[in-house]
């Protein structure tokens, strides 16, 4: 069939929305109907090239949508079914087995490989070309994609799916740092650097927590402003203040718990010098391949803090989403006050608005 996607064709590039042609989902895979599909930090580094997934891509990591077509060998879902789509497993290797499908030996390939394990490609173009696809296990930024159907997760059917594709990823990773990993008990300190998408969502699973004290750093006075809306305790502006001793002096010797979700070396130093004796940190922030922080090890050891690399929230998605959507709609994780709507044709302005730091979770409709 013919669909319209958006195309990732150069590093710094806006991406072009193109025709293409979609090939025939495979016995494991499911068409999907795109609904909606947000957009994340990770498709704008992944366009320039961070991660060196082969151009042209279809990109789009957060799709939301209903089934259209179920491939032969796949049991439990229906033509109809509303689904959110998170990353891809293989579901057989020792992580995988051992609840950390995030962790699965294959990851790197299957949502970064742009292609199927047989190396098909489910996008081309009219001349034959091949585009590439499942990036994330479905490259939703189309009006249709093919994705094998472990990766997608059954959501109630007056769930509002034009809000819910962030949970696949960028929200899912914030509040998966959170409340999977850090585990803050209620009454906790938790220090959280970068106020985007992800860093407010590990905010709002922190108070969801109850953590009592909730300190957000950033340099961007307008995203602070908006983090205490929501349910900071205190901002730091860590381009005017020292956010290491601000941290100390508020919580009185260190935070107990801390996520960098900002992925720059010295934040991450900032993060390990943050915590409290036995406290624990966990970076989510994404560098380029071969970037390296400074770490004080001489005087961290006797810190005996524990600090944790932590990709998608070290989630089990079929288990996490439905939680987080469970906590939405009881008012406790109001994750929709991060989003602001933009049509397809829009999606270069969603992304230029991500990176300026207006947009704190656009979501492509379609
Ligand atoms: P974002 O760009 O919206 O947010 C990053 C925030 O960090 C911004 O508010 C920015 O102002 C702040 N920041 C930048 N430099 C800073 C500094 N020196 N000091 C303090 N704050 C600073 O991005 P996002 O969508 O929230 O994503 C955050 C990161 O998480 C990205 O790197 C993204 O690629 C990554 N990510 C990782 C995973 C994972 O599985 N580990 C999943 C999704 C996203
Ligand atoms: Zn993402």
């Amino acid at each position: 069939m013919k669909t319209r996607a958006a195309v990732a064709v150069a590093p710094e590039t806006g991406l072009e929305i193109r025709e293409l042609t979609l090939d025939e989902p495979r016995p494991d895979e499911l068409r999907v109907k795109i609904i909606a599909s947000g957009v994340c930090h990770t498709d704008a580094i992944v366009r320039d090239q961070w991660y060196p997934v082969p151009q042209p891509v279809v990109l789009g990591h957060e799709g939301a949508g209903i089934v259209e077509q179920v491939g032969s060998a796949v049991s439990g879902f229906e033509v109809g079914d509303k689904v959110v789509v998170g990353p891809s497993f293989c579901g057989q290797c020792e992580q995988c087995l051992s609840g950390h499908p995030m962790y699965c030996v294959d990851f790197y390939d299957r949502n970064f490989g742009g292609k199927r394990g047989d190396d098909s490609t489910a996008f081309s173009t009219d001349d034959g070309e091949a585009v590439g696809s499942h990036f994330f296990g479905q490259s939703s930024f189309a009006e249709y994609t093919n994705l094998p159907a472990h990766g997608a997760v059954k959501v109630p059917h007056d769930a509002p799916l034009e809000l819910l594709g962030p949970l696949g990823c960028g929200i899912m990773t914030g509040a998966g740092a959170v409340l999977n990993v850090l585990r803050p008990k209620p009454g906790s300190s938790v220090v959280i650097f970068g106020t985007g998408a992800v860093g407010m969502a590990g905010m709002l699973a922190a108070k969801a927590a109850g953590a009592t004290t909730i300190v957000m750093v950033d340099i961007v006075p307008e995203r602070l402003e908006f983090a205490k809306e929501l349910g900071a305790t205190h901002t730091v502006n860590s381009k005017e203040t020292d956010p290491v001793e601000a941290v100390q002096q508020i919580t009185d010797g260190g935070a107990e718990f801390a996520l960098d979700t900002t992925g720059v070396p010295p934040v991450f130093s900032q993060m390990t010098k943050s915590l409290a004796v036995q406290g624990h940190g966990a970076l989510v922030g994404a560098a380029k391949l071969g970037t390296e922080a400074p770490f004080d090890i001489g005087t961290l050891l006797v810190s005996g803090i524990t600090v944790s690399m932590v990709v998608e929230g070290d989630a089990v998605p079929k288990e996490f989403i439905p939680r987080m959507i469970a906590l939405y709609q009881e008012g406790k994780f109001p994750f929709d006050k991060l989003t602001k709507t933009y049509r397809f044709d829009e999606i270069n302005t969603a992304f230029a608005d991500s990176a300026a730091g207006t947009t704190l979770k656009p979501i492509i409709t379609f």
